[in-house]
């Protein structure tokens, strides 16, 4: 019967068949051992020259790093084994053997190779606990929306409308209309949707051509975005943050083993739930200022700032209010000063950044018309989009949430390269 080794707990004293590749492999004259891994975890397999053919034990000692092989035998109760369980062949099947040296087999391989290398890197032990920590996060972000009465709607990557600054598009020649972008963002066509069905959201990647080289910024990233009719900016920041607790509560529930094999600091985690501390904008940069950094009214915040916030913080901490002229055109402006507007950005904890932006939408046709003058943007591109606030307009707010920041964020890594299995970046488009 074949088995996964997660699983091998269960057949304790059966005779299993498993499937796999060679993790690492060691033998001499009457013993061999073989670590065993299937992508579910890693299993150590005996195999004594006294208790299979000469075949099998001539073959288990061909085996080199990485070989793809089956194994049949017994599962036999090893408390000193990492599992708890080991395995005592009686048949080793070789399935290919590599003719050299695994790329990957050092402890220092510097960055830069590993990146190239990113397609067997993916076979680490390392990345195999990142990229199920992702799943558990992709997985918590549906969940969520599926228990809180929420639609998906798959968003367009081809689009004619700019949706973010217009200083990171990527342009496509796109047949006889000429040039459409990819997607920065799918909030313009939820904002749509929501008027159809109220509330919704998206997942999926997007992409900026970020010309700075940051430990947060990607090239092609996901994210979540979600947009509900009738919501004002306060029912947008109860959302927020109960989304961010419950994806934090569901990988704590649900992939703890691989947050502890990557020495996460879990204590960290668990404080994670509502209600999150905030901020104005105004706030911020008096106590930024008063830390020494220079930054005057007026002025978004880069990683340094939002990481001398965060520390102020155990919880991601909302920083609301931002001046009209350093965020995006759709925003509502605030009723009480219509310098800054009704928008909050969600700042991670531990310096891990800004990991959702936010806001009330505007929904008066005649505002939106103004600012779209104000920020330089073809009207006609937007005839759908003014279409909303002609038929049956209502206050309406989302946001969009940065899944690789907040599985860096989860995970406590270093980069956020890690956090996608292939990433594209500035200087990286291969593997
Ligand atoms: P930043 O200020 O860090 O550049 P942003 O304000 O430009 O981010 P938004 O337009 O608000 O980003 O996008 C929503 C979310 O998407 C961000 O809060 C962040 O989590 C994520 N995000 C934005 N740009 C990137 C990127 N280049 N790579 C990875 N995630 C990103
Ligand atoms: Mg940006
Ligand atoms: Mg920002
Ligand atoms: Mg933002």
């Amino acid at each position: 019967m074949w088995v996964y080794v997660k699983d091998l707990k269960k057949h304790i004293g059966q005779e299993v068949e498993l499937k796999g590749w060679v993790w690492r492999s060691r033998s001499s004259g009457k013993i061999a051992f073989i670590n065993l891994r299937d992508g579910t975890g890693i299993v150590q397999v005996v195999v004594e020259a006294s208790s299979v053919s000469t075949d099998t034990f001539q073959n288990a000692k061909k085996l080199r790093m990485e070989s793809s092989l089956i194994v049949k035998g017994t599962v036999k109760e090893e408390a000193r084994a990492p599992g708890g369980v080991e395995i005592h062949a009686k048949e080793v099947i070789p399935l290919q053997i590599p003719k050299e040296d695994f790329p990957i087999n050092k402890p220092d391989h510097s960055i830069e190779y590993l990146m190239d290398h990113r397609h067997l890197w993916l076979r680490s032990r390392r990345q195999m606990h990142i990229l199920n920590i992702r799943d558990a996060v992709l997985k918590g972000i549906r969940k969520f929306y599926w228990e809180n009465g929420f639609i998906q709607i798959d968003t367009p990557i081809f689009t004619g409308a700019i949706g973010e600054s217009a200083g990171n598009l990527f342009e496509i020649d796109y047949f006889d209309y000429g040039k459409v972008y990819l997607a920065q963002t799918g909030q313009l066509y939820l904002e749509a949707a929501c008027m159809a069905l109220g509330k919704v959201y998206n997942l999926g990647p997007t992409f900026r051509a970020e010309k700075s080289k940051t430990r947060r910024h990607l090239i092609e990233f996901w994210m979540n975005e979600a947009e509900v009719a009738f919501y004002e900016h306060e029912d947008n920041l109860k959302l927020q943050e109960n989304l961010v607790s419950y994806i934090v509560k569901f990988v704590l529930e649900n992939a703890a083993e691989h947050l502890h094999a990557l020495k996460r600091d879990i204590s960290k985690l668990e404080k994670i739930e509502p209600p999150f501390p905030r901020i104005t904008y105004t706030e911020a940069v008096k106590l930024l200022q008063k830390k020494g950094f220079n930054i005057q009214w007026g002025d978004d915040f880069g990683g340094d700032e939002e990481t001398e916030i965060a520390k102020q913080f155990e919880k991601p901490v909302f920083v609301t209010h931002y001046p009209r002229k350093a965020k995006a055109f759709y925003m509502q402006p605030d009723p009480e000063n219509p310098d800054v507007v009704l928008c909050d950005d969600l700042i991670a904890p531990e310096g891990y950044g800004e990991i959702i932006g936010a806001s009330q939408r505007i929904h008066d046709y005649n505002l939106l018309i103004e600012r779209l003058k104000e920020f330089n943007l073809p009207i006609d591109a937007y005839d759908w989009y003014l279409d909303l606030r002609k038929f049956g307009s209502v206050p309406h707010s989302g946001f969009g949430l940065g899944v690789e920041r907040t599985i860096a964020w989860i995970a406590g890594l270093e980069h956020i390269r890690e956090a996608i299995p292939f990433p594209r970046t500035l200087y990286r488009i291969h593997p």
